[in-house]
């Protein structure tokens, strides 16, 4: 067992390096003014294509780690330089993950690339999952997809909602019911290529924060789309649904399996929210004086940031740990990797909150970072499974027991 170390690589300490000098430099003087506009920050992804950091060949160094730790230390130092700018360059991975997870080799080899595009020509991709009356129950999924043996084509109707990217995405990853009688084991995922006719972004949301990231409502209207186009393929998904109805287990969900494989890493971007968080207003209870003394003097306002600090740590040994369980096949027993998302993502919540109260009317207002940390935090209790649903599903994992 002489092996075990704690201590990052030279090549996660290089990476670790690179990526925090992009957060630093390019997305924090970007942060505020992306987040007042709510636009898609075309020119971050850009400049992100440019340097090699969005890429199809970026996102294939981080995953061949098998540590699992590369893509973590890269989302966390995303997220620290700015979460809403994080996420429009990470939405597209939704859909990347969603096709790794469910397509074919063949389908991985073709249509990865064309989720990223390239420096000259960037595309983004978008997984839609949710919908207005599914949100946490993903098994009531109402977009239907039909097949029509005439011109193997499926053809998708419905509404999908929240969706990161939504209608402005090159390529839409799309879970469908095939059979709604089976619920989520009745479901497959979808793609659909840029210029296919019958997919419009509806609704655009103006949100509480990470606002630099798009989210809208993506409308199915008799969406055809080639057969070739359903991910898996159509025997592996009616030797599924000939399994399901005969009352056998279905190897994996459409969607749950995609989710399982994101949580730590959705854990790890706000672990960077919570880390700047830290970070700052640390420096700011050295400098800021009253009653004569510096306030960190104060014990008050020194073991919150001690517990802040403890937690951070705490929720990265979680991420790292469920992402390294990722990356060797260990299996999730516990639900280790919805602990690390529910924890990372609460912690973000707490250290926020706590790093505002450290700055006092300062934490309050938008000429500082802080305010925007906390709006932009607590997404993480809520996408990719709220924090009441990964209660669940550690719960279940631990007792055995169909907790409800
Ligand atoms: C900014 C943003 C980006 C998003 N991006 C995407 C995306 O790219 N793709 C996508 O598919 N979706 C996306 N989502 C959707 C997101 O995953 C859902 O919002 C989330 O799953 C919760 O669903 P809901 O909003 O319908 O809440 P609901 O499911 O209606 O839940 C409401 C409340 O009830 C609780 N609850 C529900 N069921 C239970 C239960 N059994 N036990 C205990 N409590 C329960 C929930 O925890 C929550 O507190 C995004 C959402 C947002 C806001």
């Amino acid at each position: 067992m002489t092996d075990f170390s704690m201590a990052l690589n030279d090549d996660q300490k290089t990476l670790q390096e690179w990526v925090h000098g992009f957060a630093l430099n390019v997305m924090r003087p970007a942060a505020h003014e992306w987040d007042e506009r709510e636009e898609t920050p075309w020119p971050i992804i850009e400049e992100a294509a440019r340097l090699g950091i969005y890429g199809v060949d970026f996102l294939a160094n981080a995953v061949s780690d098998k540590t699992g730790l590369s893509m973590m230390i890269a989302l966390e130092e995303l997220a620290w330089g700015d979460a809403g700018l994080c996420m429009s360059l990470m939405g597209t991975t939704l859909g990347v993950a969603a096709i790794m997870a469910n397509g074919t080799p063949e389908q991985q080899m073709e249509w990865v690339p064309k989720c990223f595009g390239t420096p000259d020509d960037i595309k983004l991709a978008a997984f839609g999952v949710s919908e207005p009356d599914a949100g946490s129950d993903v098994s009531s999924l109402r977009t239907r997809a039909i097949y029509d043996e005439a011109t193997d084509e499926w053809v998708l109707n419905g509404t999908k909602t929240w969706i990161s990217n939504g209608g402005i995405a090159h390529v839409h990853v799309i879970v469908a019911s095939v059979d709604p009688a089976l619920g989520s084991r009745g479901q497959a995922s979808f793609i659909v290529p840029e210029g296919t006719k019958g997919i419009r972004q509806g609704q655009k949301f103006s949100k509480m924060g990470i606002r630099a990231s798009h989210t809208a409502e993506v409308v199915l209207e008799d969406c055809r789309i080639p057969g070739s186009c359903l991910l898996g393929g159509k025997d592996k998904l009616d030797e599924k649904l000939a399994r399901v109805r005969e009352g056998k287990k279905a190897s994996s969900q459409a969607a749950m399996a995609t989710f399982e494989a994101t949580r730590p890493a959705v854990g790890a971007q706000a672990l960077g929210i919570a880390r700047a968080a830290y970070e700052y207003s640390l420096e700011y209870a050295k400098e800021r004086r009253q009653f004569g003394r510096a306030i960190i003097e104060n014990q008050g306002i020194a073991f919150k940031l001690a517990d802040m600090k403890t937690r951070i740590d705490a929720a990265r040994l979680l991420v790292w740990r469920a992402s390294w369980m990722a990356a060797t096949r260990t299996p999730f027993l516990n639900g280790e990797g919805s602990m690390s998302k529910l924890f990372a993502g609460e912690t973000a919540v707490h250290v926020t909150e706590e790093a505002i109260q450290i700055l006092g009317g300062y934490g309050y207002v938008r000429e500082y970072p802080v305010e925007r940390w906390h709006r932009d935090s607590k997404i993480y209790t809520i996408f990719e499974g709220t924090s009441e649903i990964q209660r669940l599903i550690i719960s279940r994992a631990i007792s055995g027991v169909h907790i409800k």
